[in-house]
């Protein structure tokens, strides 16, 4: 079956739909991305996704291009178009198409946006989610990970290391303290049941992270907002990381220690079921 992407104003097969090459996204990572999940007619956060593609526009001056409600209208068209049941939506909005030059064009340029879905398995419970293994690596990124830009490149190094071990997630560390993960944020839970996660600063505040605050509340679950060594997070008794596209991903190992007994994550399985159960059923 065709797969369809927006791009700019229109609906093109994905292999027909194309960018300007002088795009600023293309030519020096001037753009930034959003992701959330689709789950059977649920879109899990979205307003929350937009309030955030609005805030990293914003931090690279850049105004939301359409209003909220256009990006909705073509959300719900193109999952039908591509017949989406479970997976994810990713928008990617450049500041716009320029001559090649390092300056910031002063003069409002139009930003491109892009727009697709891809068909992705989204448990419904906890029972059907796998732990992974991490390892640590050296967080090398740039300093401003607070905004969602597509400048990836560190990202995308460190998990394929990973994966080179067997681990699908990685642990960035840097100057001795946690930050978070590739593709998402991590956490551990400590021998009193607090949940431990690095402050905001230098991650990606993620917008799971924080409606996994609201979940532990409703489990009567503590979390603390603090930094800590990777030594600590070796230790915990269950550690996971959080993302829009795995909720809560429960980790059997850090480098070479397991986590906790190995076998149970009741913690992350009452987060994960919270989670779903706290998304509005049927949106459309
Ligand atoms: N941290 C990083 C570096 C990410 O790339 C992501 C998701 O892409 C997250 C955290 C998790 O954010 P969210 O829960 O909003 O998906």
């Amino acid at each position: 079956m065709d797969r369809f992407a927006y791009i700019n104003g229109s609906y093109k097969r994905h292999n027909q739909a194309e960018i300007s090459i002088d795009d600023r996204g293309l030519q020096f990572g001037d753009a930034v991305y959003e992701v959330y999940s689709y789950q059977n007619g649920r879109v899990l956060d979205d307003d929350l996704h937009l309030n955030r593609l609005e805030r990293s526009l914003g931090a690279l001056g850049i105004k939301m291009p359409i209003t909220r409600d256009s990006f909705k209208t073509i959300v719900a068209r193109l999952v039908k178009m591509n017949n989406l049941k479970t997976g994810l939506v990713y928008f990617q909005i450049s500041r716009g198409t320029a001559p090649r030059d390092h300056f910031i064009p002063k003069k409002k340029i139009t930003p491109n946006i892009i727009i697709t879905t891809k068909s992705m398995k989204i448990p419904d419970n906890s029972k059907m989610v796998k732990p992974i293994n991490v390892i640590s690596q050296d967080d090398i990124r740039w300093g401003r990970v607070d905004i969602k830009t597509v400048m990836l490149l560190p990202n995308c190094m460190a998990k394929t290391n990973g994966r080179e071990k067997d681990c699908e997630e990685i642990v960035f560390v840097k100057n001795g303290v946690v930050t978070e993960s590739a593709s998402s944020n991590f956490f551990f839970v400590d021998s009193d049941n607090n949940l431990i996660t690095a402050p905001t600063g230098d991650i990606l505040e993620g917008i799971t992270r924080n409606t996994l605050f609201d979940c532990a509340k409703k489990l009567g679950l503590k979390v603390i907002e603090r930094k800590f060594s990777i030594k600590e997070a070796r230790q915990a008794k269950e550690a996971f990381v959080s993302s829009a596209t795995q909720i809560v991903r429960p980790i059997k190992k850090i480098d070479d220690s397991v986590i906790g007994d190995g076998k149970n994550y009741d913690i992350c399985s009452k987060l994960y079921d919270m989670y779903m159960k706290i998304i509005p059923k049927i949106v459309e």
